[in-house]
């Protein structure tokens, strides 16, 4: 039956055919990563057949046939039904392909990306004009599937007495003989499928006669014998001098066991000795997986003991906000029937994590300073797991306080970041802490009328707009030896850091400016009772009318966005309101307070203060309906 395929799986392999790629033989590695996924799978389910007594009669064969220009690759795992062909090879169903397509806005870049991406199974379009697939699942019927990439596949039921597993037969382009090649084949499999755990066997096709050779006097020689050979070593590559491991085959099994389309960001080869002696080949994924922040989310590392797989998902080597490394430990400290119980309550265990968090915040500290890009794109996609760090972790808190970032005054977009070292170093001689301001978005922290006075003096305020960056603020308090304050909080007078103009109980003294317009703040005061603890006038306003701050023990606006976002009880808590004394407003309705033929004006323009407050601060307005009449109103006069 003749099927089409879905719209992005003909955009793809468009651009697979049509690829320029110079690497084509990426296609092996994952038509082989496949094949060994499949026994996986069926080693996993329990799938064996009497036939097949153990484990080691699990193979991957590769078939090359020179005659006919075709190459065949033959898994006994667990193979597909009818609906998981159409599934797997009809539809782009992997999260890795679906990001390829979205990677490639260009087209020019196809090539390149194909192969840091790897395409999976649709690789084989790159060297194959036709390419048939003949599979088998246990207790399934056999299928059959072919297609030239051109946008349709054919789809049938095939024989009863097809083998379980899959084969799949590439009809080789004019220009792709090479891979028929033994010598050629056996390269390609050595670079990038070399640490793949079952054996590849190269095997001589059984319907290619080879030419009978003859000896010096002409008689026909009997045919030599070909017989398969194993080409991939099995060899751990973690286990192999880092020296030794070219990136092409790191690269290779990263994408192997993190079943991830791209190369990793950074490569770490540990090779511990001394007290707990172990390996570690580790990755960071350039792209955080979409359930990273989900509890049941594949977390962890790989553990081996002694060369035996003990497990896939071990949490215990790594603490949680180091959940997005991936990879491989060995060692051989540990007993073979380690439990999982054990693991939780083990020193070795315990020694092994210390070791690794250490490599990678060093591999961390080293990407900054050397691979600026590079950090920038892992703090977008693991920043806020580091700030998590900085409290769960106090261990190294200090080491990973050097790591965190973000956007500040100082920033021309939301992206651009600063870290703490950097703040500090710019602060003037007079700056005595370090200053933030949470917001929602790096365009409402920006245009806050609270960073007025900031501007003015030059002080740099750092924005959090992660709704964890509170949390950071709350818990980590300082980074060196300077306070984190934020730039909306308490009474602060930026001509006056130390507090020497204060009274005892760190209350400024009234001035004579806030005795002229003590009429106005008691006004509004009263008028305001229920949402205002207090009306005074600002030290952090230089244009703007007004502002809310919070208390200096307070729960913060955004904090309080940031509790109902999460479904917390959020306490109801009273907003001081402060006032511009240098606004023209501000006076004006001064003098409007003592004459009561303008009582009701003086009321309506102190609701649209309030309103302008809350709009700055990021706070729905209480009454848009009346604010909007109000504003109408005034702009008419
Ligand atoms: P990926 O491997 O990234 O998921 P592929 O396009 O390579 O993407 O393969 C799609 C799916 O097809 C695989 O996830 C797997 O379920 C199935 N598949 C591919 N090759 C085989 C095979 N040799 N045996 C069984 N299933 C396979």
């Amino acid at each position: 039956m003749q099927k089409t395929f879905q719209t992005e799986v003909s955009q793809l392999l468009d651009l697979v055919i049509h690829s320029l790629y110079s690497k084509k033989e990426v296609f092996l590695r994952e038509l082989i990563s496949n094949a060994s996924d499949a026994i996986d799978r069926s080693r996993f389910e329990g799938l064996t057949d009497a036939a097949q007594a153990s484990d080691s009669d699990y193979t991957v064969q590769i078939i090359p046939n020179a005659e006919a220009n075709t190459l065949t690759i033959t898994d006994n795992g667990v193979g597909m039904t009818a609906e998981e062909v159409e599934k797997n090879l009809g539809t782009v169903a992997s999260s890795g392909t679906k990001r390829f397509l979205q990677a490639v806005k260009d087209k020019a870049n196809a090539p390149e990306l194909i192969g840091q991406f790897g395409v999976g199974f649709y690789a084989a379009f790159m060297v194959a004009d036709k390419v048939e697939v003949l599979t088998r699942r246990r207790g399934a019927q056999a299928v059959q599937w072919s297609s030239d990439g051109l946008g349709t596949y054919e789809i049938e039921p095939a024989d009863d007495d097809t083998a379980y597993g899959t084969t799949i037969r590439l009809h080789l382009r004019e220009d792709a003989k090479e891979f028929t090649d033994d010598w050629r084949l056996r390269e390609i499999i050595r670079t990038y499928s070399d640490y793949i755990a079952y054996p590849i066997m190269l095997c001589p096709d059984p319907s290619v006669k080879p030419e009978p050779k003859k000896d010096a006097d002409g008689k026909e020689l009997p045919p030599e014998e070909r017989v398969p050979e194993q080409v991939n070593s099995m060899k751990a590559i973690w286990k192999r001098p880092k020296s030794e491991v070219k990136p092409e085959e790191s690269n290779a099994f990263y994408k192997h066991i993190a079943h991830d389309s791209e190369d990793p960001l950074s490569t770490i080869h540990i090779s511990a000795e001394g007290a707990t002696e172990f390996q570690a080949l580790l990755f960071i994924p350039r792209t955080a997986p979409y359930d990273l922040y989900f509890a049941n989310a594949k977390q962890g590392l790989q553990l081996y003991v002694r060369n035996v797989f003990i497990g896939d998902d071990i949490r215990e080597l790594l603490p949680r906000y180091l959940c997005f490394m991936r990879g491989v430990v060995e060692s051989s400290d540990l007993p073979l029937n380690v439990s999982r119980e054990m693991l939780q309550d083990n020193q070795i265990i315990r020694r092994i994590r210390k070791t690794l968090v250490s490599k990678i915040l060093s591999e961390l500290e080293d990407m900054l300073k050397n691979r600026p890009d590079d950090f920038k794109l892992f703090t977008t996609q693991y920043g806020r797991l580091l700030k998590d760090g900085c409290y769960s972790d106090w261990e190294n808190s200090d080491k990973l306080r050097e790591l965190v970032m973000f956007p500040s005054t100082k920033s021309e977009d939301a992206a651009t970041l600063t870290s703490l070292k950097d703040y500090v170093s710019r602060m003037p001689e007079a700056q005595k802490q370090i200053y933030y301001l949470s917001a929602d978005t790096f365009d409402a922290a920006r245009n806050s009328p609270v960073l007025e006075a900031f501007r003015k003096h030059g002080f740099e305020v750092l924005f959090f707009i992660d709704p964890i960056d509170e949390y950071f603020a709350e818990r980590v308090r300082e980074y060196d030896g300077k306070a984190l304050r934020a730039a909306d909080r308490g009474d602060l007078d930026l001509d006056d850091p130390e507090g020497k103009n204060k009274d005892k109980d760190g209350k400024p003294a009234e001035t004579d400016e806030d005795r002229k317009f003590a009429p106005l703040s008691e006004y509004l005061k009263k008028r305001f009772e229920a949402d205002v603890k207090d009306v005074r006038l600002s030290k952090r306003l230089t244009d703007s009318a007004c502002c809310f701050v919070a208390d200096e023990y307070g729960v913060s606006a955004h904090m309080e966005r940031v509790m109902r976002a999460f479904n917390q009880p959020v306490p109801k808590t009273k907003r001081i309101l402060e006032l511009n004394p240098a606004s023209p407003l501000i006076e004006k309705m001064l003098g409007m307070v003592p004459d009561a033929s303008v009582a009701d004006d003086l009321g309506d323009l102190a609701d649209v203060l309030f309103g302008q407050a809350q709009l700055a601060e990021g706070t729905p307005l209480s009454d848009p309906a009346r604010f909007n009449l109000l504003v109408s109103r005034f702009a008419a006069r």
